[in-house]
């Protein structure tokens, strides 16, 4: 009984060493994640050209737009 009893703690201190290598790895390869992702964010406005984080534009039909001004001129009068 007592065999089992070690055996399941030796598991358990396996299973938390690499649960702690796991976080402390990829945690580099998120940062670099972001910032790629925080690149391709970014967004050129349809109309004027102004870039803009993704979040912060407008999107209709695949193009972003950085104002609801720009989205409205670039629809009234397209290229
Ligand atoms: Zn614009």
């Amino acid at each position: 009984m007592s065999r089992i009893l070690i055996v399941i703690v030796i598991f358990i201190v396996i299973y938390l060493l690499l649960r702690y290598y796991r976080k402390q790895m990829p945690k580099k390869d998120v940062l670099g994640e972001d910032t790629s992702k925080h690149r391709e964010n970014m967004v050129r406005c349809a109309h004027c050209g102004v870039h803009l984080p993704k979040g912060e534009s407008i999107m209709v039909d695949h193009k972003h737009y950085c104002s609801e001004v720009h989205r409205r001129a670039h629809i009234d009068e397209p290229e």
